[in-house]
C-alpha cells in the first residue's frame, strides 16, 4: 500500500513559516516564476509547492517541440482571435523560447536548432495552396508588428521536400527559428537554477485551497504575502471557467533502420506532430478527431487516437514499412476559451499564470516572468 507518511515536525516547520512569495506548481511556468522572483529579490523567501513526488503536469510529459506555431495554425488563430492577439501570441512564444535558451544554454536543454516544418500530403493540396498564397502576408505581419525579424516561413524547394523521405509529400514549409529539446533536461536545469539561487522547493505538497494571504493543504497552513497559481490545467478546480484539461498523447517507435528526417514536424494546423530523436520516431497528436473525449485529466492513452495516428499518419512518414511503436504516454494541457494564457490578478495578493495550451514550452519562461513581475510590482 502506498500511503504517504505524515509530515515530520521539521517538514511542517518549513510549510507553516511565512513566505514572501509562494508558487503553486513546479512546471516550467512555476519554476521560471520562482527563478525570476528570487533573482530579483534575493532576500525574499520564495517557496514552490508541487503536489507530485515528481512534477505531474505537462512540462516533463511534453514532446519537446520548441515551436511557436505553424503558418496554418497562425492563420486559424487570426480567424478566431483576431490578428493583434494571434501575432502577439506567436511573438510571445518566440521571445519565451529565446529567453529559455539564454537562461539555460542549448547544452543543458539538449536543444537542436533543426528547424520546424509544416507538411501537407497529396490529399491536402487544396489546403497547401491556400497557405502558400498567404505565406508572404504572414511573414510581413510578423515583421511589421515587430514580433519577429527576418523571413519566418519559407516553402521548401521540390528536391528538399523529396529529401525528407515521406510518402506522397506535396509541400513543406520551413520555420528556421524552431527546434527540439529534451523536456526532462529542461526541468532539471530549471530546478538546479532555482535551488542555486535559494528558492525552496517542496514536492509531495498539494495545495487544497488558495486564499489571499495563505495557502492551505493537508496538515499545513502557509502564510504568504503574495501567491502565484501556476498549476495550469489543474487550476480548473478553482477557476473552472478559465481553464480546462486537454489530454495530449505521444508514441515512441522502435529504433529506426535509417535516421529520420532532421527537424520538428507539424501537420493539420499543429494538431499532429512528429520528430526523430535518438534514432527513433516520436509521434503525437490526433486530439482534433475527438475534442470532447480528450477533455480529460486521464493520463491513459486512447485506442481511438492510437488507431488514427497509426492508421492515417504513420504510413505517410515512411516510403517502406513503418516502424512498430514501443512506448507511449499522455499528459494534461491547460486550455480555455482563449488560446492566450491567463496571466493576471485573481484575488488580492493572488495572481495566476495558467492556460499555457499546446506550446507552453515556448511560452512558459516568459509567462513565469510576467507572473513574477506582476507580483513584485503590485
Ligand atoms: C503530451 C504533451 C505534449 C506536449 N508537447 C509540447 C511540445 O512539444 N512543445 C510545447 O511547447 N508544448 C507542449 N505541450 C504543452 C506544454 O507541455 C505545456 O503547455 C507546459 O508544459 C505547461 O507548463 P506549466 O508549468 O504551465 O504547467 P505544468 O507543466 O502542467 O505544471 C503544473 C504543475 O502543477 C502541479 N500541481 C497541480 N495542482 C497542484 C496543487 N494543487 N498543488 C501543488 N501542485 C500542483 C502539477 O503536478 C504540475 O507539476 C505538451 C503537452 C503534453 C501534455
Amino acid at each position: 500500500m502506498n500511503v504517504q507518511p505524515k509530515f515530520s515536525w521539521w517538514e511542517k516547520e518549513g510549510l507553516n513559516r511565512p513566505a514572501d512569495f509562494a508558487v503553486v506548481g513546479a512546471g516550467i511556468t512555476g519554476l521560471s516564476a520562482a527563478y525570476f522572483l528570487k533573482l530579483h529579490n534575493p532576500k525574499a523567501r520564495v517557496l514552490v509547492l508541487e503536489k507530485g513526488a515528481r512534477p505531474e503536469g505537462a512540462t516533463v510529459r511534453s514532446a519537446g517541440f520548441a515551436c511557436f506555431g505553424s503558418a496554418s495554425e497562425l492563420l486559424l488563430d487570426v480567424e478566431s482571435m483576431g490578428a493583434d492577439e494571434a501575432f502577439g501570441l506567436a511573438g510571445q512564444r518566440y521571445r519565451g523560447l529565446q529567453m529559455l535558451r539564454e537562461i539555460h544554454g542549448d547544452m543543458a536543454l539538449e536543444y537542436e536548432a533543426c528547424g520546424g516544418f509544416e507538411v501537407f500530403f497529396g490529399d491536402e493540396k487544396g489546403k497547401a495552396e491556400e497557405i502558400r498564397d498567404q505565406l508572404e502576408h504572414v511573414n510581413r505581419q510578423l515583421n511589421e508588428r515587430g514580433e519577429i525579424d527576418g523571413v519566418v516561413f519559407s516553402e521548401l524547394e521540390r528536391h528538399e521536400t523529396e529529401a525528407l523521405g515521406f510518402k506522397d509529400l506535396h509541400m513543406a514549409i520551413k520555420n528556421k527559428f524552431e527546434g527540439g529539446l529534451q523536456p526532462q533536461k529542461l526541468w532539471n536545469s530549471l530546478l538546479v537554477k532555482c535551488l542555486g539561487l535559494g528558492v525552496e522547493y517542496r514536492s509531495g505538497v498539494e495545495v487544497k485551497q488558495v486564499e489571499s494571504g495563505r495557502l492551505l493543504g493537508l496538515d499545513f497552513e502557509l502564510p504568504c504575502r503574495k501567491i502565484l497559481v501556476a498549476n495550469n490545467a489543474f487550476a480548473h478546480a478553482w477557476l473552472p471557467e478559465q481553464v480546462k484539461a486537454a489530454r495530449a498523447q505521444v508514441w515512441v517507435s522502435e529504433v529506426l533502420a535509417r535516421p529520420f528526417a532532421e527537424g520538428t514536424f507539424h501537420h493539420k494546423e499543429g494538431y499532429n506532430y512528429f520528430r526523430g530523436h535518438a534514432g527513433r520516431l516520436i509521434l503525437g497528436g490526433g486530439r482534433h478527431i475527438a475534442l470532447e473525449e480528450e477533455t480529460t485529466f486521464s493520463t491513459e492513452n486512447s485506442e481511438q487516437i492510437k488507431q488514427y495516428l497509426m492508421g492515417e499518419l504513420l504510413p505517410k512518414l515512411f516510403r517502406n514499412n513503418p516502424p512498430k511503436m514501443v512506448e507511449s504516454w499522455a499528459g494534461t494541457m491547460g486550455i480555455g476559451i482563449s488560446k492566450k494564457p491567463r496571466i493576471g490578478l485573481w484575488k488580492p495578493g493572488v495572481w495566476t499564470a495558467i492556460r499555457m495550451g499546446g506550446m507552453g514550452i515556448a511560452l512558459g519562461t516568459l509567462a513565469g516572468k510576467m507572473g513574477a513581475d506582476l507580483m513584485v510590482e503590485n
